[in-house]
Protein backbone atom coordinates (compact mmCIF):
# COMPACT_ATOMS: atom_id res chain seq x y z
CA UNK A 1 0.00 0.00 0.00
CA UNK A 2 1.36 3.82 -0.59
CA UNK A 3 1.77 5.85 2.33
CA UNK A 4 -0.61 8.38 1.72
CA UNK A 5 -3.84 8.87 3.48
CA UNK A 6 -6.39 8.67 0.46
CA UNK A 7 -9.10 9.07 2.28
CA UNK A 8 -8.75 11.81 4.30
CA UNK A 9 -7.47 13.32 0.38
CA UNK A 10 -11.46 12.86 -0.41
CA UNK A 11 -12.08 15.55 2.01
CA UNK A 12 -10.06 17.81 -0.55
CA UNK A 13 -12.61 17.50 -3.23
CA UNK A 14 -16.31 18.24 -1.67
CA UNK A 15 -17.85 16.76 -5.02
CA UNK A 16 -17.27 13.41 -4.05
CA UNK A 17 -19.54 13.83 -0.67
CA UNK A 18 -22.70 13.85 -2.59
CA UNK A 19 -24.99 11.61 -2.99
CA UNK A 20 -27.36 10.22 -6.16
CA UNK A 21 -30.21 8.74 -6.26
CA UNK A 22 -30.15 8.58 -2.50
CA UNK A 23 -27.11 6.25 -3.02
CA UNK A 24 -23.24 7.62 -2.15
CA UNK A 25 -21.74 8.68 -5.48
CA UNK A 26 -19.10 6.46 -6.82
CA UNK A 27 -17.46 8.53 -9.41
CA UNK A 28 -15.59 6.58 -12.06
CA UNK A 29 -15.61 8.92 -14.84
CA UNK A 30 -12.28 10.41 -14.45
CA UNK A 31 -11.10 10.25 -18.29
CA UNK A 32 -14.37 12.27 -19.26
CA UNK A 33 -13.46 14.89 -16.28
CA UNK A 34 -11.93 15.08 -12.81
CA UNK A 35 -13.15 16.45 -9.18
CA UNK A 36 -11.66 20.05 -8.39
CA UNK A 37 -9.71 20.29 -4.99
CA UNK A 38 -10.50 22.94 -2.90
CA UNK A 39 -7.60 24.58 -3.79
CA UNK A 40 -8.68 25.06 -7.33
CA UNK A 41 -11.93 26.42 -6.44
CA UNK A 42 -10.67 28.58 -3.88
CA UNK A 43 -8.56 30.04 -6.53
CA UNK A 44 -11.58 30.85 -9.11
CA UNK A 45 -13.10 32.46 -5.91
CA UNK A 46 -10.39 34.73 -5.42
CA UNK A 47 -9.75 35.73 -8.59
CA UNK A 48 -13.68 36.66 -9.10
CA UNK A 49 -13.50 38.44 -5.70
CA UNK A 50 -10.72 40.26 -5.32
CA UNK A 51 -8.46 39.63 -8.49
CA UNK A 52 -10.82 40.76 -11.40
CA UNK A 53 -8.91 42.41 -14.34
CA UNK A 54 -7.87 41.97 -17.63
CA UNK A 55 -4.25 40.99 -18.45
CA UNK A 56 -0.83 42.40 -20.98
CA UNK A 57 -3.18 45.88 -21.10
CA UNK A 58 -3.93 47.75 -17.57
CA UNK A 59 -1.60 50.07 -16.09
CA UNK A 60 -3.32 50.01 -13.05
CA UNK A 61 -2.50 47.81 -9.86
CA UNK A 62 -5.07 45.43 -10.51
CA UNK A 63 -4.53 44.60 -14.01
CA UNK A 64 -0.40 44.46 -13.15
CA UNK A 65 -1.64 41.58 -10.93
CA UNK A 66 -3.03 39.53 -12.61
CA UNK A 67 -1.20 39.99 -15.42
CA UNK A 68 2.02 38.41 -12.98
CA UNK A 69 -0.12 36.18 -12.30
CA UNK A 70 -1.34 34.78 -15.61
CA UNK A 71 2.50 34.86 -16.38
CA UNK A 72 3.44 32.73 -12.89
CA UNK A 73 0.85 30.11 -14.36
CA UNK A 74 2.68 29.68 -17.44
CA UNK A 75 6.08 29.65 -15.85
CA UNK A 76 4.59 26.76 -13.18
CA UNK A 77 3.30 24.98 -16.42
CA UNK A 78 6.92 25.56 -18.11
CA UNK A 79 8.50 23.87 -15.13
CA UNK A 80 5.65 21.09 -14.39
CA UNK A 81 6.80 19.89 -18.01
CA UNK A 82 9.84 20.72 -17.68
CA UNK A 83 9.82 23.15 -20.92
CA UNK A 84 13.33 25.49 -21.37
CA UNK A 85 11.33 28.43 -21.83
CA UNK A 86 7.90 30.23 -20.98
CA UNK A 87 7.65 31.33 -24.25
CA UNK A 88 7.22 27.38 -24.91
CA UNK A 89 4.01 27.40 -23.11
CA UNK A 90 0.63 28.57 -24.94
CA UNK A 91 -2.42 28.73 -22.87
CA UNK A 92 -5.75 27.27 -25.29
CA UNK A 93 -9.01 26.11 -24.20
CA UNK A 94 -7.93 22.50 -24.27
CA UNK A 95 -6.50 19.44 -26.13
CA UNK A 96 -8.88 20.04 -28.57
CA UNK A 97 -7.80 23.10 -29.67
CA UNK A 98 -4.05 22.73 -28.86
CA UNK A 99 -4.14 19.97 -31.76
CA UNK A 100 -6.18 21.93 -34.45
CA UNK A 101 -3.71 24.74 -33.52
CA UNK A 102 -0.80 22.41 -34.40
CA UNK A 103 -2.57 21.52 -37.43
CA UNK A 104 -3.63 24.83 -38.58
CA UNK A 105 -0.40 26.64 -37.77
CA UNK A 106 2.07 24.24 -38.66
CA UNK A 107 0.14 22.68 -41.70
CA UNK A 108 0.51 25.44 -43.72
CA UNK A 109 3.95 24.41 -44.54
CA UNK A 110 3.04 21.17 -45.31
CA UNK A 111 2.59 20.30 -49.30
CA UNK A 112 0.71 18.23 -51.23
CA UNK A 113 1.51 14.19 -50.80
CA UNK A 114 2.86 15.22 -47.05
CA UNK A 115 1.96 12.05 -44.63
CA UNK A 116 0.46 12.65 -41.45
CA UNK A 117 1.06 9.45 -39.61
CA UNK A 118 -1.35 8.96 -36.06
CA UNK A 119 -2.26 5.30 -34.19
CA UNK A 120 -5.47 3.29 -34.70
CA UNK A 121 -6.07 4.60 -31.13
CA UNK A 122 -6.46 8.16 -31.46
CA UNK A 123 -9.35 10.24 -29.79
CA UNK A 124 -11.48 11.93 -32.83
CA UNK A 125 -9.49 15.00 -31.31
CA UNK A 126 -6.02 13.82 -32.80
CA UNK A 127 -7.83 12.44 -36.08
CA UNK A 128 -10.67 15.26 -37.35
CA UNK A 129 -7.63 18.26 -37.51
CA UNK A 130 -5.46 15.87 -39.42
CA UNK A 131 -8.22 14.79 -42.24
CA UNK A 132 -9.09 18.46 -42.45
CA UNK A 133 -5.65 19.39 -42.77
CA UNK A 134 -5.37 16.79 -45.75
CA UNK A 135 -8.52 18.32 -47.31
CA UNK A 136 -7.49 21.37 -47.18
CA UNK A 137 -3.75 20.76 -48.49
CA UNK A 138 -3.53 17.23 -50.11
CA UNK A 139 -1.80 15.57 -47.25
CA UNK A 140 -1.98 11.74 -46.76
CA UNK A 141 -3.41 10.22 -43.11
CA UNK A 142 -1.62 7.23 -42.28
CA UNK A 143 -2.79 5.07 -39.83
CA UNK A 144 -0.81 2.77 -37.54
CA UNK A 145 -2.94 0.12 -36.77
CA UNK A 146 -3.06 -1.79 -32.57
CA UNK A 147 -3.45 -4.96 -31.77
CA UNK A 148 -6.11 -7.43 -29.94
CA UNK A 149 -4.81 -6.36 -26.64
CA UNK A 150 -5.33 -2.56 -27.96
CA UNK A 151 -1.75 -1.95 -28.00
CA UNK A 152 0.43 -0.05 -30.73
CA UNK A 153 1.53 -2.26 -33.82
CA UNK A 154 5.30 -0.74 -33.63
CA UNK A 155 6.57 -2.48 -36.79
CA UNK A 156 3.43 -1.52 -38.73
CA UNK A 157 4.53 2.31 -36.89
CA UNK A 158 7.63 1.86 -38.11
CA UNK A 159 6.61 0.91 -42.02
CA UNK A 160 4.63 3.87 -42.18
CA UNK A 161 7.24 6.08 -41.54
CA UNK A 162 8.64 7.18 -44.85
CA UNK A 163 11.16 10.31 -45.88
CA UNK A 164 7.20 11.88 -46.86
CA UNK A 165 5.61 11.79 -42.61
CA UNK A 166 6.07 15.47 -41.93
CA UNK A 167 4.65 14.65 -38.52
CA UNK A 168 3.86 11.62 -36.24
CA UNK A 169 0.42 12.45 -33.87
CA UNK A 170 -0.04 9.83 -30.97
CA UNK A 171 -1.77 9.45 -27.65
CA UNK A 172 0.30 8.73 -24.30
CA UNK A 173 -2.62 6.89 -22.97
CA UNK A 174 -5.72 5.83 -24.64
CA UNK A 175 -8.98 7.19 -23.16
CA UNK A 176 -11.03 4.32 -24.37
CA UNK A 177 -8.29 1.35 -23.91
CA UNK A 178 -6.34 2.46 -21.40
CA UNK A 179 -2.96 1.23 -23.12
CA UNK A 180 0.23 3.40 -22.18
CA UNK A 181 2.10 3.67 -25.40
CA UNK A 182 5.78 3.73 -25.21
CA UNK A 183 6.02 7.38 -26.68
CA UNK A 184 9.72 7.99 -25.70
CA UNK A 185 10.44 4.99 -28.56
CA UNK A 186 7.81 6.52 -30.66
CA UNK A 187 9.29 9.75 -30.56
CA UNK A 188 12.87 8.95 -31.38
CA UNK A 189 11.68 6.59 -34.18
CA UNK A 190 9.78 9.32 -35.58
CA UNK A 191 13.04 11.90 -35.10
CA UNK A 192 15.53 9.62 -36.81
CA UNK A 193 12.74 9.90 -39.67
CA UNK A 194 13.20 13.42 -39.65
CA UNK A 195 9.51 13.60 -38.70
CA UNK A 196 8.13 16.04 -35.84
CA UNK A 197 6.00 14.91 -33.43
CA UNK A 198 3.24 15.83 -31.26
CA UNK A 199 2.38 13.85 -28.17
CA UNK A 200 -1.52 14.40 -26.76
CA UNK A 201 -1.07 13.94 -23.43
CA UNK A 202 -5.18 14.36 -22.57
CA UNK A 203 -5.14 11.17 -20.42
CA UNK A 204 -1.75 11.12 -18.93
CA UNK A 205 -1.25 14.57 -17.45
CA UNK A 206 -2.76 13.56 -14.54
CA UNK A 207 -1.44 9.95 -13.60
CA UNK A 208 2.48 10.35 -14.88
CA UNK A 209 4.92 12.83 -14.71
CA UNK A 210 5.61 14.53 -18.16
CA UNK A 211 9.11 16.15 -18.79
CA UNK A 212 9.39 17.18 -22.29
CA UNK A 213 13.33 17.90 -22.79
CA UNK A 214 13.64 14.19 -21.89
CA UNK A 215 10.94 12.61 -24.26
CA UNK A 216 12.63 15.57 -26.75
CA UNK A 217 9.00 16.28 -28.42
CA UNK A 218 8.04 19.33 -30.56
CA UNK A 219 4.21 19.08 -29.71
CA UNK A 220 2.54 18.23 -26.59
CA UNK A 221 -1.15 18.87 -25.42
CA UNK A 222 -3.76 18.93 -22.13
CA UNK A 223 -6.60 19.80 -20.74
CA UNK A 224 -6.55 21.61 -17.21
CA UNK A 225 -9.95 19.69 -16.81
CA UNK A 226 -8.01 15.88 -16.95
CA UNK A 227 -5.90 17.45 -13.74
CA UNK A 228 -8.22 18.34 -11.40
CA UNK A 229 -8.48 22.33 -12.71
CA UNK A 230 -10.91 24.18 -14.67
CA UNK A 231 -12.65 23.45 -18.18
CA UNK A 232 -12.04 25.90 -20.40
CA UNK A 233 -8.64 26.04 -20.18
CA UNK A 234 -5.46 23.99 -21.94
CA UNK A 235 -2.17 23.99 -23.01
CA UNK A 236 0.05 23.15 -25.86
CA UNK A 237 3.85 23.12 -25.38
CA UNK A 238 5.73 23.54 -28.32
CA UNK A 239 9.33 23.73 -29.18
CA UNK A 240 10.27 27.09 -29.44
CA UNK A 241 12.03 26.87 -32.69
CA UNK A 242 8.99 25.83 -34.32
CA UNK A 243 6.62 28.32 -32.54
CA UNK A 244 8.79 31.60 -33.46
CA UNK A 245 8.43 30.27 -37.50
CA UNK A 246 4.64 29.09 -37.29
CA UNK A 247 2.47 31.55 -38.51
CA UNK A 248 -0.53 32.86 -36.07
CA UNK A 249 -4.19 31.26 -36.40
CA UNK A 250 -6.09 33.71 -34.63
CA UNK A 251 -5.83 37.44 -35.06
CA UNK A 252 -6.78 40.14 -32.88
CA UNK A 253 -5.91 42.00 -29.26
CA UNK A 254 -2.86 40.63 -27.94
CA UNK A 255 -1.31 39.13 -30.61
CA UNK A 256 -0.02 41.82 -32.55
CA UNK A 257 3.10 44.15 -32.53
CA UNK A 258 1.69 46.43 -34.99
CA UNK A 259 -1.36 47.11 -36.75
CA UNK A 260 -1.75 49.51 -39.56
CA UNK A 261 -4.70 48.98 -42.41
CA UNK A 262 -1.64 48.32 -44.46
CA UNK A 263 0.06 46.15 -42.63
CA UNK A 264 -0.09 43.84 -39.39
CA UNK A 265 2.68 42.85 -37.78
CA UNK A 266 2.86 40.14 -35.14
CA UNK A 267 3.68 39.79 -31.15
CA UNK A 268 6.41 36.65 -30.17
CA UNK A 269 5.18 33.38 -28.85
CA UNK A 270 3.74 32.61 -27.03
CA UNK A 271 1.41 35.57 -27.14
CA UNK A 272 1.13 35.59 -30.91
CA UNK A 273 -1.31 32.46 -30.65
CA UNK A 274 -3.55 33.94 -27.62
CA UNK A 275 -5.48 36.50 -29.73
CA UNK A 276 -8.08 38.19 -27.28
CA UNK A 277 -8.78 38.26 -23.78
CA UNK A 278 -7.76 34.61 -22.32
CA UNK A 279 -9.49 32.44 -19.88
CA UNK A 280 -8.06 34.06 -17.15
CA UNK A 281 -9.76 32.80 -13.91
CA UNK A 282 -9.50 29.07 -15.62
CA UNK A 283 -5.43 29.95 -15.48
CA UNK A 284 -5.54 30.58 -11.98
CA UNK A 285 -7.36 27.63 -11.27
CA UNK A 286 -5.06 25.54 -13.62
CA UNK A 287 -2.18 27.06 -11.48
CA UNK A 288 -3.59 25.88 -8.22
CA UNK A 289 -4.44 22.43 -9.80
CA UNK A 290 -0.41 22.00 -10.56
CA UNK A 291 0.28 22.96 -7.32
CA UNK A 292 -2.40 20.74 -5.72
CA UNK A 293 -0.83 17.66 -7.60
CA UNK A 294 3.15 19.07 -7.19
CA UNK A 295 2.51 18.46 -3.61
CA UNK A 296 0.52 15.19 -2.95
CA UNK A 297 2.91 13.75 -6.32
CA UNK A 298 2.36 12.11 -9.59
CA UNK A 299 4.22 9.03 -8.54
CA UNK A 300 2.18 8.80 -5.38
CA UNK A 301 -1.03 9.08 -7.30
CA UNK A 302 0.00 6.92 -9.95
CA UNK A 303 0.89 4.02 -7.63
CA UNK A 304 -2.20 4.32 -6.05
CA UNK A 305 -4.29 4.03 -8.96
CA UNK A 306 -1.88 1.24 -10.25
CA UNK A 307 -3.52 -0.77 -7.10
CA UNK A 308 -7.04 0.26 -8.02
CA UNK A 309 -6.50 -1.07 -11.54
CA UNK A 310 -5.40 -4.14 -10.46
CA UNK A 311 -8.08 -4.24 -7.68
CA UNK A 312 -10.53 -3.62 -10.09
CA UNK A 313 -9.63 -5.78 -13.23
CA UNK A 314 -9.86 -8.96 -11.20
CA UNK A 315 -13.14 -7.73 -9.55
CA UNK A 316 -14.55 -7.51 -12.94
CA UNK A 317 -13.05 -10.31 -14.45
CA UNK A 318 -14.87 -12.37 -12.00
CA UNK A 319 -17.95 -11.28 -13.14
CA UNK A 320 -19.56 -13.32 -15.88
CA UNK A 321 -20.39 -12.45 -19.09
CA UNK A 322 -18.13 -9.07 -18.88
CA UNK A 323 -15.11 -8.94 -21.12
CA UNK A 324 -12.64 -6.52 -20.63
CA UNK A 325 -11.80 -4.23 -24.10
CA UNK A 326 -8.19 -3.26 -23.68
CA UNK A 327 -5.55 -5.46 -22.11
CA UNK A 328 -2.41 -4.23 -22.56
CA UNK A 329 0.98 -4.64 -20.84
CA UNK A 330 1.00 -1.29 -19.74
CA UNK A 331 -2.27 0.45 -18.71
CA UNK A 332 -3.94 3.54 -16.85
CA UNK A 333 -6.49 3.01 -14.82
CA UNK A 334 -9.47 2.42 -16.99
CA UNK A 335 -11.45 -0.59 -17.47
CA UNK A 336 -13.65 -0.44 -20.49
CA UNK A 337 -15.92 -3.24 -20.58
CA UNK A 338 -19.07 -5.22 -22.55
CA UNK A 339 -21.77 -7.44 -20.93
CA UNK A 340 -22.76 -10.34 -23.06
CA UNK A 341 -26.43 -9.09 -24.82
CA UNK A 342 -27.11 -5.85 -22.71
CA UNK A 343 -26.06 -2.87 -24.94
CA UNK A 344 -23.24 -0.41 -22.75
CA UNK A 345 -25.85 2.45 -22.31
CA UNK A 346 -28.09 0.05 -20.42
CA UNK A 347 -25.68 -0.57 -18.37
CA UNK A 348 -24.86 2.68 -17.93
CA UNK A 349 -28.17 3.76 -16.74
CA UNK A 350 -29.04 1.22 -14.69
CA UNK A 351 -25.22 1.76 -12.67
CA UNK A 352 -26.41 5.45 -12.62
CA UNK A 353 -29.24 4.39 -10.33
CA UNK A 354 -26.80 2.84 -7.93
CA UNK A 355 -24.90 5.53 -7.48
CA UNK A 356 -22.34 5.11 -9.80
CA UNK A 357 -21.44 7.44 -12.98
CA UNK A 358 -19.28 5.91 -15.65
CA UNK A 359 -18.91 6.71 -19.87
CA UNK A 360 -20.96 4.34 -22.18
CA UNK A 361 -20.42 5.31 -26.02
CA UNK A 362 -17.88 5.32 -28.38
CA UNK A 363 -15.35 7.87 -25.84
CA UNK A 364 -14.92 9.91 -29.48
CA UNK A 365 -12.50 6.56 -30.84
CA UNK A 366 -15.26 5.79 -33.20
CA UNK A 367 -12.16 3.67 -34.97
CA UNK A 368 -11.49 1.83 -31.96
CA UNK A 369 -15.01 0.21 -31.24
CA UNK A 370 -14.85 -0.56 -35.38
CA UNK A 371 -11.55 -2.39 -34.58
CA UNK A 372 -13.02 -4.62 -31.72
CA UNK A 373 -16.65 -4.94 -33.45
CA UNK A 374 -18.72 -3.58 -31.29
CA UNK A 375 -20.39 0.03 -30.77
CA UNK A 376 -19.65 0.99 -27.77
CA UNK A 377 -18.24 0.20 -24.00
CA UNK A 378 -18.74 0.94 -20.52
CA UNK A 379 -15.62 2.48 -18.82
CA UNK A 380 -15.22 3.23 -15.45
CA UNK A 381 -11.84 5.66 -14.92
CA UNK A 382 -10.34 6.07 -12.15
CA UNK A 383 -8.42 8.52 -10.06
CA UNK A 384 -6.42 8.54 -6.96
CA UNK A 385 -9.27 9.25 -5.05
CA UNK A 386 -11.26 6.81 -5.91
CA UNK A 387 -11.07 3.89 -3.18
CA UNK A 388 -12.15 -0.09 -3.33
CA UNK A 389 -14.95 -0.06 -1.82
CA UNK A 390 -16.35 2.56 -4.87
CA UNK A 391 -15.08 -0.37 -7.24
CA UNK A 392 -17.06 -3.41 -4.63
CA UNK A 393 -19.79 -0.59 -5.34
CA UNK A 394 -19.34 -0.73 -9.33
CA UNK A 395 -19.22 -4.43 -8.87
CA UNK A 396 -22.21 -5.02 -7.43
CA UNK A 397 -24.45 -2.87 -9.67
CA UNK A 398 -22.92 -4.48 -12.35
CA UNK A 399 -24.60 -8.12 -11.06
CA UNK A 400 -28.17 -5.93 -10.55
CA UNK A 401 -28.01 -5.30 -14.10
CA UNK A 402 -27.33 -8.74 -14.60
CA UNK A 403 -30.02 -9.87 -12.93
CA UNK A 404 -32.25 -7.45 -14.28
CA UNK A 405 -31.61 -8.49 -17.64
CA UNK A 406 -31.52 -12.49 -16.68
N1 LIG B 1 -7.39 13.32 -26.38
C1 LIG B 1 -7.74 12.40 -25.48
C2 LIG B 1 -6.92 11.15 -25.38
C3 LIG B 1 -8.83 12.61 -24.65
O1 LIG B 1 -9.19 11.68 -23.76
C4 LIG B 1 -9.56 13.82 -24.77
C5 LIG B 1 -10.78 14.09 -23.91
N2 LIG B 1 -11.63 13.00 -23.75
C6 LIG B 1 -9.16 14.75 -25.72
C7 LIG B 1 -8.06 14.48 -26.51
C8 LIG B 1 -9.87 16.06 -25.91
O2 LIG B 1 -9.78 16.83 -24.75
P1 LIG B 1 -10.68 18.14 -24.58
O3 LIG B 1 -12.10 17.72 -24.84
O4 LIG B 1 -10.46 18.55 -23.16
O5 LIG B 1 -10.19 19.14 -25.56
Amino acid sequence: MTTLDFNKIRDDFPNLAITVHGKPLAYLDNAATTFKPLAVLEALDTHYRRGVSNIHRGVHWLSEQATLAYEDVRTKVKLFLNAKDDAEIIFTHGTTESINLVALSLGTFFKAGDEILITHMEHHANIVPWQMLCERQGCVLKVASINDAGELDLDAFKNLLSDKTRIVAFTAVSNSLGTINPIKDLIKLARANGALTLVDAAQAVAHMPIDVQALDCDFLAFSGHKIFGPTGIGVLYGRKLWLEKMPPVYGGGDMIASVTFEKTTYNVAPHKFEAGTPPIAEVMGLGAALSYVSKIGLAAMAAREAELLAYGTKTLSAIPGLKIIGTATKKAAILSFVLDGIHPHDVGSLLDLEGVAIRTGHHCTQPVMKRFGIPATARASLAFYNTFAEIDQLAMAIHKVREVFK
